[in-house]
């Protein structure tokens, strides 16, 4: 399976990044191999100490796919969950500075959190999900759907002009505004709406 993420999707995101609003999704990959296991914790690697969590809705793809038409794109997923696409911030800017790929900044083990997965029917509406991280207690992300540049069935659209979407790939719908730095002992939990998705500690 690949990992398909989205970049700027959220205004107020762009703007405390100070990145330019993109005409079209920002897309990126990332390999199996960033997933980290369920109910372990999430190690700060050794390559970076700026780590920053982002919060983001996932869709899980349970069809073969490939040039989806935006009204066709629900008869490819039935679930929806919520992740963190764990990023080394410093090392992502300087890469972005020389224009070059974000790999090492974005697709590093562990840096993929898969939270539960929930019936896409559980929710009133996909366009108006509420979602939000805390951290140590306190509330460091929220926002909902409504919110995004581009919705999930324009995403799913958009990554199948370019990427055969297969049973199994996620994809990371972008973060909004909040992100913020991880420390050792930090502990993470996300929901969508009330339901609580994932319970993460940062060693
Ligand atoms: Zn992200």
């Amino acid at each position: 399976m690949k990992i398909i993420c989205i970049g700027r999707n959220y205004a107020a995101h762009i703007k405390e990044l100070e990145n330019e609003k993109p005409e079209n999704p920002v897309l990126f990959l990332k390999p199996d191999t960033t997933i980290l296991q369920k109910n372990q914790p999430f190690f700060i690697p050794h390559f970076s100490n700026d780590i920053h969590y982002e919060v983001e809705i996932l869709v899980r793809i349970e069809k073969l796919g490939k040039h989806i038409a935006p009204h066709f794109a629900p008869k490819y997923y039935s679930q929806i969950g919520l992740g963190i696409d764990f990023t080394a911030r410093t090392v992502q800017n300087e890469l972005k500075q020389k224009g070059l790929p974000w790999e090492k900044a974005k697709a590093f083990d562990g840096s993929s959190l898969i939270g539960d997965w929930f019936d896409k029917e559980t929710f009133k509406s996909l366009d108006e999900l509420s979602f939000r991280l805390d951290k140590n207690g306190i509330t460091v992300q929220e926002t909902t759907t409504e919110y995004m540049l581009w919705k999930i069935d324009e995403l799913i659209s958009y990554c199948s002009q370019y990427f055969t979407l297969k049973i199994g790939d996620v994809i990371f719908t972008g973060t909004p505004a909040g992100v913020g730095p991880v420390a050792i002992e930090d502990h993470l939990v996300g929901f969508i709406e009330n339901k609580q998705a994932f319970s993460v500690k940062i060693k």
